[in-house]
């Protein structure tokens, strides 16, 4: 005990791991939280990624609450360690909430019968911290943890780091002898950091965890014919799966009521997303979601995707397909960019996929038996994709490299992906630290 802890990245990881931290006495005098973002007294509202509790503070607030959804957890420390380090996280908004007693479980419902047949639907527990609340937290969650010594270097961002030396250096080191040293080193930089995650893993050639390839379609609908579903579940999540086959497929971020298609630029071509609008002036009743594939077993998933995606564009941009529509517009009135192919097209975009575009054809073939009004009233935007960084090899105790025992990485810089399961795996690794 009583180490100099660096932790890198002030986000939803490293905050609930400091605050582990000195709850249970660890002098807050011996720990550094670094963050390129601001202090929640000085963020601003379009500061959506960076900043005190990163980007789950400036978030919708909803924290999930089951193991199967916002990353993995139970896969390092088991089901029911996962939920008790969940409740944690929990707690830890609820504490520095202006008005707790608003903190809000929605209760999810059976899965209706008319699935049944054809989808799984993933129904799980949703806390609602409330989204105008989120900057009272940080400001409440902050001045605790200053109370209790912990000292942070705001608007400064990690340069580098030697795991050898256990010295880093910032964009304010003045010298190459400017370091700050560590005993311990929890690195949690999100996806603002997800560059640097993947540059320290070349640099020192750390060992990697396998990673599936996700792609798919992005998938949309006049709202009305999915009503049924939306009444019971506003973001469904229908999934099957092909274990065998190791492909699994799930409907991935459902938008509805005013629900725009989005373009993304990656590596200098188009995919596919989507978002709603809150204001009701932008209301279309259209439904979008993903029709994302989990593929397992596929050697260099990063290469494979990218290749994929570069093969799906035409005229600079990606590929739209539908029986009987044309692609809709942008919320500010443009159309959303996609060349329309026809049948035959489709056919050749499948070729692309190598066989597994069969598995959303009849993904969509059977939504179409589930949602008898549909029929031919669809379109696929082609691709969505979701580039997954590699995954550092960590000891799955206390989430530290194989390779440095000392260095933690906690948070979607390990493929977390929600508040719960990042704050969570901060707690795990402080619960190690202060088992030492
Ligand atoms: C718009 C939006 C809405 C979301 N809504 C939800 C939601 O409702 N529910 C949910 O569960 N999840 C949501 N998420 C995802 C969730 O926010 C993340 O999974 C979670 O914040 C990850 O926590 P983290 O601590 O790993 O990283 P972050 O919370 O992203 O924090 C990382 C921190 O590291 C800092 N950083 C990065 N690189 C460096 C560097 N080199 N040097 C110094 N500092 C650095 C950043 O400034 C940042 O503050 C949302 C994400 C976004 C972007």
């Amino acid at each position: 005990m009583n180490k100099k802890i660096v932790i890198v990245g002030a986000g939803v990881a490293g905050i609930n791991a400091v605050t582990k931290l000195v709850d249970n006495g660890y002098p807050g005098e011996l720990i550094t939280i670094i963050d390129m973002g601001k202090d929640p007294y000085n963020r601003k509202p379009e500061e959506v990624m960076t900043g005190f509790l990163g980007a789950g503070g400036w978030s919708d607030g909803k924290l999930t609450y089951h193991t199967a959804i916002g990353g993995q957890l139970s896969k390092y420390c088991g089901e029911e360690k996962a939920m008790e380090l969940m409740d944690q996280v929990i707690t830890n908004f609820k504490r520095f909430h202006p008005k707790p007693e608003e903190v809000q479980c929605s209760n999810p419902v059976e899965e209706p019968e008319f699935i049944k047949p054809y989808f799984g639907l993933r129904l799980f527990p949703v806390w609602h911290v409330g989204t105008d609340y989120l900057s009272e937290i940080a400001k409440n969650w902050y001045d605790y943890l200053v109370e209790k010594g912990v000292k942070f270097e705001w608007e400064t961002k990690v340069t580098n780091i030697s795991f050898d030396a256990q010295e880093l250096w910032t964009d304010k080191s003045t010298s190459d002898n400017d370091w700050i040293g560590y005993d311990k080193l929890i690195f949690g930089v999100g996806k603002s950091g997800i560059d640097f995650g993947k540059q320290l893993t070349e640099e020192y050639n750390l060992p990697t965890e396998p990673k599936p390839v996700q792609i798919g379609v992005r998938f949309e609908a006049p709202q009305k014919h999915f009503q049924k579903l939306i009444d019971v579940s506003y973001d469904f999540k229908l999934y099957r799966k092909f274990e065998d086959k190791g492909v699994s497929l799930r409907s991935f971020c459902t938008n509805n009521n005013a629900a725009y298609v989005a373009v993304e630029e990656t590596y200098g071509d188009h995919s596919y997303n989507g978002h709603a609008k809150k204001d009701e002036a932008y209301r279309n009743d259209m439904t979008n979601f993903g029709i994302l594939m989990e593929i397992q077993g596929i050697n260099d998933p990063f290469t494979w995707s990218r290749e994929l995606v570069k093969k799906v564009q035409a005229h600079g941009t990606g590929l739209y397909y539908s029986p009987s529509r044309k692609p809709s517009t942008t919320s500010e009135g443009d159309n959303v960019s996609a060349h329309q192919i026809d049948w035959m097209g489709l056919q050749v975009v499948a070729e692309y996929f190598q066989g597994y575009f069969e598995y959303i054809s009849d993904f969509i073939a059977d939504m179409k038996k589930v949602f008898p009004t549909l029929k031919d009233d669809w379109g696929v935007y082609i691709p969505e994709v979701k580039y997954l960084s590699p995954e550092p090899l960590v000891d799955y105790n206390n989430l530290a490299l194989t390779k440095f025992p000392n260095v933690h990485f906690v948070g979607d810089a390990l493929s977390a992906r929600g508040i719960t399961v990042s704050g969570a795996q901060g707690i795990y690794v402080s619960e190690s630290i202060l088992g030492e």
